[in-house]
C-alpha cells in the first residue's frame, strides 16, 4: 500500500514536470518570424548546423552590410533577409551640407543631444540622397523587406532619460510651415517665431512636423512599390505610448504611427527593457506591445494588413540582461499582438553564446 501511494506520488510529480515543460515551451504558431538583428550569424553554422537547427528563420542586417553572397547563404538556410535603413541619422552628410543641420529654439544650429545627430527633415538634398540610397538597396538585393531606422527628429531617446530638444526652426522649415498650413507668422526673429510655434501654434506645428516625416514614409513606400513590390516596409520605432513623456512620440519625435500605418506593413517597436529603465521587469515589453496593438487596431490574427514584430534586447546595453532572463524577454516579446520577433543584437551576442543558446532553445521550442 505504501509503495502504491509512493508510485502515485511519483507519477503525479512526473505529469506535473511534463506539464510544466509544456507550459514553459508552448508552440507559438502565430510567430512567423524568429529573427536576429545585426548580421549573419556564421558562428551558428559551425559543424554543419543550420539556422533552422537554432529555430531562426529571419535575419535583419544593416543595408550597408548586404552582399549577394550573404543573402544567398541565408536563403539557403531558409531564412528571410531584411535590411535596416538609416533614414534621418546620416551625420556625415552635414560635413558638406551644413545647411541641413537642425536649428534650435534660439535660432542657432542645435548641438546633437547626447551626441545623437539628426537632420532637418525639409532639406531636399538630404531627402533625395536617402531616397536614392533606398532605391538602390531595393534594386540591388533580393531582400524580403526593408526597415526604416532612426526615422524621427533630432533627439536622443534611446536611453533611460531622453534628451529631446525642440527643432527645426530653420528658415526653410518655418517658410514651409507657413505656406502649407496657411499660417501668417509675424516678421520676427527665429527665436521669437519658435516661441510662437511652440505656444499659440503648437497643435498645427506638431501636426505639420509629423506630416513631414510621414511624407517621407509615403515616398519610401512608393519606391518599394516601383522596385520590389513584394518586399515589406517595416519601421524600428520608439516604444513609448502616445501619453508617455507628455506625448513626446508626436510632439518631440514627430512620429505619427497612425498616419504612417497607411504605408508601413510591420511595426517593430523597440522595447529595450534594460536600456530604458525596466531591467527587472521584462513584462514591460508585452505591455508596450499590447498598447501598440490597441492603438493601431492590430490583434495578431492571420491575414491582418499590419503586423507587430518587436525587437527585444538581449545585449547588455544600459543595464545588463542576465542569461536567466533571456526566456522571459522572449516570452513577452512573442505574445500577441506580436506575430514576429527579433533579438538585439548579434554583434555583441556572438561573444555571449550562453545567451544565444537560451534564445535558440526558446526559438526551437515555439517553432510550429
Ligand atoms: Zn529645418
Amino acid at each position: 500500500m505504501k509503495n502504491i501511494k509512493k508510485n502515485i506520488a511519483i507519477a503525479v510529480a512526473c505529469v506535473c514536470a511534463v506539464m510544466g515543460q509544456v507550459t514553459a515551451q508552448e508552440k507559438r504558431p502565430h510567430i512567423e518570424i524568429r529573427g536576429i538583428y545585426g548580421g549573419v550569424p556564421v558562428e551558428l553554422l559551425a559543424e554543419g548546423k543550420t539556422l533552422e537547427d537554432h529555430g531562426i528563420n529571419g535575419v535583419f542586417m544593416g543595408s550597408g552590410g548586404l552582399t549577394a553572397e550573404r543573402i544567398a547563404l541565408l536563403k539557403k538556410h531558409g531564412a528571410k533577409v531584411f535590411a535596416e535603413f538609416n533614414s534621418m541619422h546620416v551625420a556625415g552628410y552635414l560635413k558638406e551640407h551644413p545647411d541641413a543641420a537642425p536649428v534650435g529654439v534660439d535660432g542657432k544650429v542645435c548641438p546633437p543631444p547626447q551626441r545623437w545627430q539628426g537632420v532637418c527633415p525639409t532639406h531636399l538634398g538630404y531627402r533625395k540622397y536617402r531616397m536614392d540610397a533606398f532605391r538602390k538597396v531595393l534594386g540591388d538585393f533580393e531582400i524580403d523587406g526593408i526597415w526604416l531606422d532612426y526615422h524621427h527628429s533630432h533627439a536622443s531617446w534611446e536611453r533611460a532619460v531622453p534628451d529631446m530638444p525642440d527643432t527645426c526652426f530653420c528658415d526653410r522649415c518655418i517658410a514651409e510651415f507657413e505656406q502649407e498650413t496657411q499660417t501668417d507668422l509675424p516678421d520676427e526673429t527665429s527665436p521669437e517665431l519658435a516661441r510662437l510655434l511652440l505656444g499659440k501654434h503648437k497643435d498645427e506645428w506638431v501636426q505639420w512636423r509629423c506630416d513631414v516625416f510621414t511624407d517621407w514614409v509615403r515616398e519610401f513606400r512608393a519606391i518599394i512599390d516601383q522596385t520590389r513590390p513584394k518586399a515589406l516596409l517595416g519601421t524600428f520605432h520608439c516604444p513609448w505610448t502616445d501619453a508617455e513623456y507628455e506625448g513626446a512620440l508626436r510632439n518631440k519625435l514627430a512620429i505619427d504611427l497612425k498616419a504612417q500605418a497607411k504605408y508601413v506593413d510591420v511595426f517593430s517597436i523597440m522595447p529595450y527593457h534594460a536600456r530604458f529603465g525596466h531591467h527587472t521587469d521584462p513584462s514591460w515589453i508585452s505591455r508596450q506591445t499590447e498598447w501598440l496593438g490597441h492603438y493601431l487596431s492590430i490583434k495578431g490574427e492571420p491575414g491582418e494588413r499590419h503586423k507587430i514584430w518587436p525587437i527585444v534586447q538581449l545585449s547588455d546595453w544600459g543595464e545588463s540582461v542576465p542569461v536567466d532572463q533571456v526566456r522571459a524577454v522572449l516570452d513577452h516579446g512573442t505574445r500577441r499582438p506580436a506575430t514576429g520577433v527579433m533579438i538585439f543584437a548579434w554583434g555583441s551576442l556572438r561573444r555571449q553564446m550562453e545567451k544565444v543558446d537560451e534564445m535558440s532553445a526558446f526559438y526551437q521550442a515555439i517553432a510550429p
